[in-house]
């Protein structure tokens, strides 16, 4: 059976686009996700700007009730990590993790973004044993201790925020003396008794034994080093679009991509290529938030119903 939309990723973008499809007609939709649906914002502590939901809420409680909605509608969900999505002719290809493959009239692709490593000495080394780039799965691990957070973007701070109710205290570490995060969450930082500020400094190496972390060196802007003793070092420092399955045989990409690898669409998410529909954080100018993710996951699917519709019918 030939799919009507191959959904790529299941966070908020490939979920709207899921529902959307689905209520909108198309008969044949399977979202491939290789893990449980939500993305990424299930990792976060709290959730405050998606509109109409009020109240202290964590990324996974926000996102919970989203694919039983879908499925409702005869959203098909198939839990296995997309390797590769090819088009010859009219049909698109989505070459699977487990070997198999399966053909689509559209796709649309919403894989998102994952944590980028900051890279310093150490850090690969102690990832999993000490550095965590997740807060809330691994901060409890830290209640009453000390902890270093490193970044100054929405992410580095909101999260500093829920690891200074957990942990004793938080160096929040960030290469400048300004922050690039949103104003009220810098003067929530700047009240929080237990968040010392270390500016104009990066991290140098951190340090440990076989037990994990028990240190992390940070080097200012004259140079001078300075020793934190903390077990636990969690990083913010930004993210990497999930591009890999639009990589061709030929190491080329399916469709027109800028210089960051991001994909290139106009304003109906529709990509270089024709049936093929590119939403959320793995899309220019996105800005990489859950509620503009599951805008362009509508949009897209709007877009899939009126394409797949003059393909099959004209
Ligand atoms: P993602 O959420 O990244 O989902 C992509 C999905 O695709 C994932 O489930 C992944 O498993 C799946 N996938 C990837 N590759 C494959 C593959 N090859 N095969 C199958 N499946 C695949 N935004 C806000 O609006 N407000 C906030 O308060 C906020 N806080 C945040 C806090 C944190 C800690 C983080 C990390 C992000 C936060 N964001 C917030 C940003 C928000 O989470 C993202 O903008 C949003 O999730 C993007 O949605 P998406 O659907 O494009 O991608
Ligand atoms: P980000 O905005 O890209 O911030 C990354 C931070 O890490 C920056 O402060 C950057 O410093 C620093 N950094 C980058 N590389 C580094 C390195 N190698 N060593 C040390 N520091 C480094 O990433 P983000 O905070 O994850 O946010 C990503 C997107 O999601 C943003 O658009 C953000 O607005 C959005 N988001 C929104 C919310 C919300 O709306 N509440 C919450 C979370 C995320 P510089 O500042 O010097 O560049």
């Amino acid at each position: 059976m030939i799919l009507d939309c191959a959904i790529i990723g299941g966070g908020p973008a490939g979920l709207t686009a899921g529902l959307y499809t689905t209520r909108g007609g198309l008969e044949n939709v399977t979202m491939f996700e290789k893990g449980m649906p939500g993305g990424q914002i299930t990792s976060s502590s709290e959730i405050e700007n998606y509109p109409g939901v009020t109240g202290e809420i964590t990324g996974m409680d926000l996102m919970m009730p989203w694919p039983e909605q879908c499925q409702k509608f005869g959203l098909k969900h198939a839990m296995v990590e997309v390797l590769r999505v090819s088009k010859e002719g009219n049909l698109f290809t989505i070459h699977k993790g487990d070997g198999t493959t399966e053909q689509a009239h559209s796709v649309i692709i919403g894989t998102g973004s994952s944590p980028r490593r900051a890279g310093f000495k150490g850090e690969n080394e102690f990832f999993g044993r000490g550095v965590s780039t997740c807060a809330t799965c691994d901060g409890f691990f830290y209640k009453g201790k000390e902890v270093a957070v490193i970044g100054g973007g929405d992410t580095a701070l909101e999260e500093a925020l829920y690891l200074a109710k957990l942990c004793s205290k938080v160096y929040l570490v960030h290469r400048r003396d300004s922050f690039r995060s949103a104003p009220n969450t810098v003067e929530r930082i700047k009240k929080t008794e237990n968040i010392e500020l270390v500016l104009n400094s990066v991290p140098d190496e951190v340090y440990g034994d076989a037990m994990g972390v028990t240190g992390l060196k940070v080097k200012n802007n004259n140079g001078e080093i300075r020793d934190i003793a903390v077990p636990g070092v969690f990083t913010f420092v930004g993210n990497d679009v999930n591009n890999q399955t639009l990589i061709q045989e030929d190491g080329t990409f399916l469709c027109e991509m800028n210089a960051s690898g991001e994909v290139i669409v106009d304003i109906s998410m529709k990509t270089s290529v024709p049936g093929l529909f590119a939403t959320g954080d793995m899309r220019i100018a996105a800005p990489k938030q859950v509620v503009s993710a599951a805008g362009d996951g509508a949009v897209a699917a709007l877009q899939a119903i009126s394409y797949v519709d003059e393909l099959l019918n004209d």
